[in-house]
């Protein structure tokens, strides 16, 4: 049997983090009535006048030097021509040849865990389309369908990568990558599963040993980077079948249906010259200046790659442990705020991936709902590190702040959790216990090291588990063997 190689190129539709629509003052966020975000210019009346929103330009931008592309200093707009009663105007406005970002690259890891650059064609900015929403239960037993043009004009960049994976996990990790990028950089929600991040799959398969790629096929209607995964895995083997039997595959788009787990044809696929692209004639070029690109350059936050190169580089962080935390931003920004409390990074991950992770699985929330402050909690890590409240007390300071908000320093002080290090005030008790117990002190005396545990026991005993352990041990031996 022929083996095959998979060529995989992804296409990325983000919706920007902006308050109002592309071209017009009408509020992005979701939900709402049908039609009741709109305005004569996202519905296409005739004599309006789109004005291009300042904010797209910004987080576009961002997230091409994000994703180390060439910001382009001169761009522009053109209108892509299609007819669907989803598009009000019957074109969507997007850029064509000049678009705002171009040669970008994700570094990820490939299958013998190697560093592998996947390369960013272009990124570029154009609105949404509405939606349609259909009668009945589902598309085949719906009678008639009515369009909502609430999402009309909300702002997009569309993504483009080179056709540089080879594999159903090199697609997902770039993705991954990719959603975690723009995260950080807050320029969009990337929830794949609400359709503020979506994504196009191009997959074909060649004969080993050739060169020219093989006849391509477009997947959509992936809300997940598991769909992603799968569809490639399914898609793999069906082209494959198809190129043993002799069969050619036909350039066309394919729908994920995740309940049969299979993909469908929906379209033969259009090539660009049948959207008749041109200038759009309603909106000046883009042109970003000096200033304005350092203003933009300096929004960037630390991303990733370099966040996880501290995590272990700088603090010493374990390698998984690092991984964990920087994968979710809600955590690294907590993890950074204790840190610079405590000053402990091994510490604080500890805490963090440990006691603070399972409080919040134990009670089903997510780490962006974390009822901690960071400033407490660390005061909380910073008293346990210098002996002040033991450990076992600490996880229950930490619990009773989770549950109720409370300060640790009131929870300590009404649990009576105080640890005692001060010598001068154990050494009292230390000589006490020693007076009290005169045949443990012989039998240690004698050699019997066993009876050290039982002297430790009553000094914890006397202080009802509140002596610092390690300043009791200290001054024990200190006066046995004096
Ligand atoms: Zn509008």
């Amino acid at each position: 049997m022929t083996k095959y190689l998979t060529t995989i190129g992804l296409e990325f539709h983000a919706e920007l983090k902006t308050k109002t629509k592309i071209f017009c003052s009408c509020p992005t966020e979701s939900g709402g009535a049908p039609n009741t975000h709109v305005c004569p210019v996202c519905l296409g009346l005739p004599g309006v006048l789109p004005v291009l929103n300042k904010a797209v330009v910004e987080l576009a931008a961002k997230a091409g030097m994000a994703l180390n592309c060439e910001v382009a200093r001169f761009s522009k707009f053109d209108r892509k021509n299609y007819f669907y009663p989803d598009l009000p105007k019957n074109y969507q406005v997007t850029q064509y040849p000049l678009p705002i970002c171009r040669n970008g690259y994700i570094e990820i890891k490939d299958a013998q865990g190697q560093a592998k650059k996947v390369r960013i064609n272009r990124i570029h900015m154009e609105e949404d389309a509405g939606k349609l929403v259909h009668s009945g239960s589902s598309l085949s037993d719906s009678s008639y369908s009515l369009p909502d043009y609430n999402r009309a004009a909300v702002p997009l960049i569309e993504i483009v990568s080179e056709p540089d994976m080879c594999s159903a996990e090199e697609a997902r990790a770039f993705g991954e990558m990719l959603r975690l990028i723009l995260l950080y950089c807050d320029v969009s929600d990337v929830k794949m599963e609400q359709g503020s991040l979506r994504c196009d799959v191009n997959i074909s398969l060649r004969p080993e040993g050739t060169d020219e790629l093989g006849v391509k096929v477009e997947i959509k209607n992936l809300n997940s980077f598991r769909a992603v995964y799968n569809a490639i895995k399914y898609e793999e083997e069906r082209q494959a079948d198809m190129l043993d039997c002799g069969e050619p595959i036909v350039q066309e788009t394919r729908l994920w249906d995740e309940q049969s787990g299979e993909t469908r044809s929906m379209r033969s696929k259009e090539d660009a010259h049948d959207y008749r692209y041109f200038p759009e004639p309603d909106l000046v070029p883009v042109v970003l200046d000096d200033e304005w690109m350092e203003h933009i350059a300096a929004s960037l936050p630390e991303l990733p790659a370099a966040r996880l190169c501290r995590l272990t580089e700088q603090l010493g962080v374990g390698e998984k442990e690092a991984q964990q935390i920087v994968q979710n931003p809600p955590l690294a920004h907590f993890f950074d705020a204790l840190y610079d409390e405590v000053k402990d990074a091994k510490m604080v991950s500890n805490w963090l991936l440990g006691d603070v992770s399972r409080l919040l699985n134990d009670s089903g929330m997510e780490f962006s709902a974390l009822p901690l402050d960071a400033v407490d909690t660390g005061h909380l890590l910073s008293l346990l590190k210098q002996g002040a409240i033991n450990q076992a007390s600490a996880k229950q300071v930490l619990e009773e702040m989770f549950t109720t908000g409370n300060k640790a320093d009131d929870i300590i002080a009404a649990r009576g959790f105080a640890q005692i290090s001060d010598s001068s005030a154990l050494e009292g008790i230390v000589a006490q216990i020693l007076a009290d117990n005169p045949q443990p002190v012989a039998d240690y005396l004698a050699g019997k090291k066993a009876a050290f545990g039982f002297l430790m026991g009553q000094a914890m005993k006397q202080t009802k588990g509140q002596a610092n352990p390690a300043v009791v041990k200290e001054l024990l031996t200190k006066a046995l063997e004096a």
